[in-house]
């Protein structure tokens, strides 16, 4: 493709949560000479071409526990609500739970603000799995879920104790505009735990200053992956010509001159280095 130059960001590809999620799985998987089904609830991790390769070893992905009766289930680096293991555990199934322990430190400030009676605001994406679980932590009065400071009902801040936590790919601003806000608005006691992963945060920063200086930029990752569209959308604040991409085929199928062109290259946390080194090896051929 003739780039002139490509950076590559220091801190692009998988973190350590979801190598751990991985290594386990594939132990998990390949360890299974007995003949019996290994499940995962959910995509393991938000990355299409990983989970094809892991259904090729034979994990399957599940949508709900009911839907099997025995076997293994897998729950992934994003973890799941509070009763979920139980519920499995009752239908006969073995756990193998690959919650990221940073997640698991999410789910534990929230029952902690909970318990020291706290209403709790968690900043991030409702829909997202992670917060899905997260939320099962509190007492569903007193928990609600806001992407930013826009987004607070004013009932929120007659509330005389708060406590905020964050989704761990949230980007820091938002986090930080919520709790200004509950500074500003004088709520009398505001307790904040910073749930926001550190992996993520070098991910976003390295790639907003490597974008800002670059002819285009892509990152890479899943579709589905919120942290890689989160990096990509903070690249396409400073870079127009930002392409979140999942493989080497999408760049083709853009037909971008990249001739003569400096590239920056990033992935999100759930892109594995095969899929990286693929790209670069194309963007470099
Ligand atoms: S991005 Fe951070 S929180 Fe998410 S799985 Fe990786 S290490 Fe854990």
């Amino acid at each position: 493709m003739g780039a002139k130059k490509i950076i590559l960001a220091e801190s692009a590809g998988v973190c350590f949560g979801v190598e751990r999620a991985l290594d386990k799985s594939l132990q998990i998987v390949e360890g299974k000479g007995d003949g019996e089904q290994v499940y995962s609830l959910g995509p393991i991790i938000h990355n299409p071409q990983v989970v094809k390769r892991l259904e090729e070893k034979g994990v399957k992905v599940i949508g709900r526990l009911r839907e099997v009766d025995k076997g293994t289930v897998m729950i992934r680096a994003h973890g799941v609500p509070v009763n979920t293991r139980a519920e499995a555990r009752r239908r006969g199934l073995s756990v193998v739970d690959l919650t990221c322990p940073i997640v698991k430190k999410l789910q534990h400030s929230v029952k902690k603000l909970t318990e020291e009676g706290y209403f709790v605001i968690i900043v991030g994406d409702k829909h997202h799995p992670e917060i899905i679980g997260a939320i099962s932590y509190a007492d569903h009065e007193s928990v609600v879920v806001v992407s930013g400071g826009d987004e607070l009902a004013p009932e929120v801040f007659e509330h005389k104790r708060v406590g905020v936590v964050a989704q761990t790919t949230i980007a820091f601003d938002k986090f930080r505009e919520v709790v200004d806000d509950l500074l500003i608005r004088e709520v009398p006691e505001v307790k904040v735990f910073n749930t926001i992963c550190g992996d993520i945060y070098n991910k976003q920063r390295e790639a907003v200053e490597i974008a800002e200086k670059v002819d285009l930029m892509f990152v890479i990752g899943g579709k589905n992956s919120s942290n890689t569209t989160k990096i990509a959308k903070l690249c396409s604040e400073v870079n127009l010509h930002t392409y979140q991409i999942e493989t080497l085929h999408e760049i083709n199928a853009l037909g971008l001159d990249l001739v003569d062109k400096t590239i920056g290259v990033t992935a999100g946390a759930s892109t594995p280095s095969w899929i990286i080194n693929e790209i670069l090896n194309g963007l470099s051929g």
